[in-house]
């Protein structure tokens, strides 16, 4: 059986930077593989601007940005195949996977660095009550449809959620002659970030019902019309508040869902918050030898920091495999107070890197500071204007501060 050193699976942003990186610490023997007919995953069919300012320090649009990683991964020499689906991957590092060259075939790797993305939610995870016609897309299915297969699903649209996909296809609908009537939020609070809220919605004037959800979709074969109506604090339907719109199309942007259908195959635990991997500091599985990054690991809204985190993965699978490992000491990494997650879930307090944290708040903050502490002890602490569930945070712990720590570490958010 051939061996490589390391398989990336996923050519996304998360992959092709992964792969990048392990390269640059003397990485050879690279393999990454892609079930798409091209590199770059979810940036392809994303047209509009706002990507690479931390990367590139300039704004450019998805496809631009995944370009100059295929340019990066052409100029080094990357080995990579498309069109080829891993199947299934094992504990032992054993990577299956099919294409329409080679077949079916199974190589074995030292370690693997999963970059697999994310799935949208479905009507199904949602159980929205009504009819069955057809109208009904995931907002990023019908972004797909309209910016590479020039098909605008429908033209008298409303959207349920106010993620960033719903947020970008809402205008993205409305340049091309669609008229959006409107997105209903559950949450008190929009789910997107402000410059999506702002840019997409407001400049159009498109009305966004916080507080408010579908609930029912009527039509025999076409959607021809959805009923929301606002709930209370506990998310249940106030009566007498409903409101009809006459739509031919209802997209739905209620959130994503990291894809770890291999991951579980090859038994690696999985966080029932993020719904992702547990990871330590290194971005190593429960299973030695075998990393995760980028969407497939938690929900990220800025593909920079997709990239900044895989190309940490990719440097980790690469020293971890070159180095004789350092001494361990793994502690547990807690989201307390006031937060939904936080990323690694394990932290080697042996380790001499800085750790970067990620993390999502629950409810939305103003003025507020997020603290690290060993118990009751502030080890660092991070003061932020404003924190939204919608914006993933990052905190930096210095190896000094590191030290500090002896039991387990918490995260938590606290109102000045
Ligand atoms: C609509 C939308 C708008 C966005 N807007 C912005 C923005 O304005 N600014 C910004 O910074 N970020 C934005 N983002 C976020 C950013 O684009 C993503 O977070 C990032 O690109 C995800 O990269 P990834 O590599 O983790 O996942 P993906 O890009 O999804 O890549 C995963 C890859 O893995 C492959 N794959 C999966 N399973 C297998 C398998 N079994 N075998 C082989 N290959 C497999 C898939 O085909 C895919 O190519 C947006 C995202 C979306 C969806």
């Amino acid at each position: 059986m051939q061996t490589v050193d390391i398989i990336v699976i996923g050519g996304g942003s998360a992959g092709m930077a992964a792969a990048l990186s392990a390269k640059e610490q003397g990485i050879d023997s690279l393999l990454l593989l892609e079930r798409d007919v091209e590199l770059g995953g979810i940036l392809q069919q994303c047209i509009h601007n706002g990507f690479g300012l931390q990367v590139f320090h300039e704004e450019l649009s998805g496809p631009t940005f995944a370009q100059r990683l295929i340019d990066e991964m052409k100029a080094k020499d990357i080995a990579y195949r498309l069109q080829t689906t891993v199947l299934s991957i094992g504990a032992d590092k054993t990577v299956t996977y099919v294409n329409p060259k080679e077949g079916y075939v199974t190589i074995q790797a030292r370690a693997i660095i999963l970059a697999c993305g994310c799935f949208e939610r479905s009507r199904g995870a949602i159980s929205i009550p009504g009819t069955r016609p057809k109208g009904i897309y995931t907002a990023g299915t019908a972004q797909r449809y309209l910016n590479m297969e020039n098909v605008l699903v429908g033209k008298r649209v409303f959207i349920l959620g106010s993620g960033d996909i719903g947020l970008i296809m809402a205008r993205r609908m409305t340049l091309e002659g669609a008229e959006v009537l409107g997105v209903a939020e559950i949450m008190p609070y929009s789910n997107g970030l402000m410059r999506n809220i702002v840019q997409c919605l407001e400049d159009f004037s498109i009305p966004l019902y916080l507080s408010h959800t579908i609930i029912d979709i009527q039509g025999k074969e076409q959607v021809e019309k959805v009923v929301i109506a606002k709930v209370d604090a506990d998310r249940q339907v106030i009566k007498g508040t409903e409101k009809a719109f006459a739509v031919d199309t209802v997209l739905l942007s209620v959130g994503l869902i990291p894809d770890v259908n291999l991951a579980k195959g090859a038994g690696i635990q999985i966080d029932p918050f993020t719904k992702g991997a547990i990871v330590n500091d290194h971005l190593e599985t429960t299973v030695k030898g075998i990393y995760a990054c980028g969407n497939g690991l938690h929900v990220h809204d800025l593909v920079d920091f997709v990239t900044l985190e895989a190309k940490q993965a990719g440097r980790f699978a690469a020293q971890d495999l070159q180095e004789t490992s350092c001494e361990q000491e793994m502690i547990k990494v807690v989201a307390a107070e006031g937060l939904q997650y936080v990323l690694p879930q394990r932290l080697n307090i042996k380790s001499r890197e800085p750790v970067v944290f990620s993390f999502r708040v629950r409810q939305p903050h103003k003025r507020c500071v997020i603290e690290c502490l060993d118990q009751d002890e502030v080890i660092c602490t991070q003061q932020m204007r404003y924190a939204l569930p919608a914006e993933m945070q990052r905190l930096t712990l210095r190896p000094e501060q590191l030290q500090k720590i002896h039991a387990n570490v918490r995260i938590r958010v606290r109102d000045l």
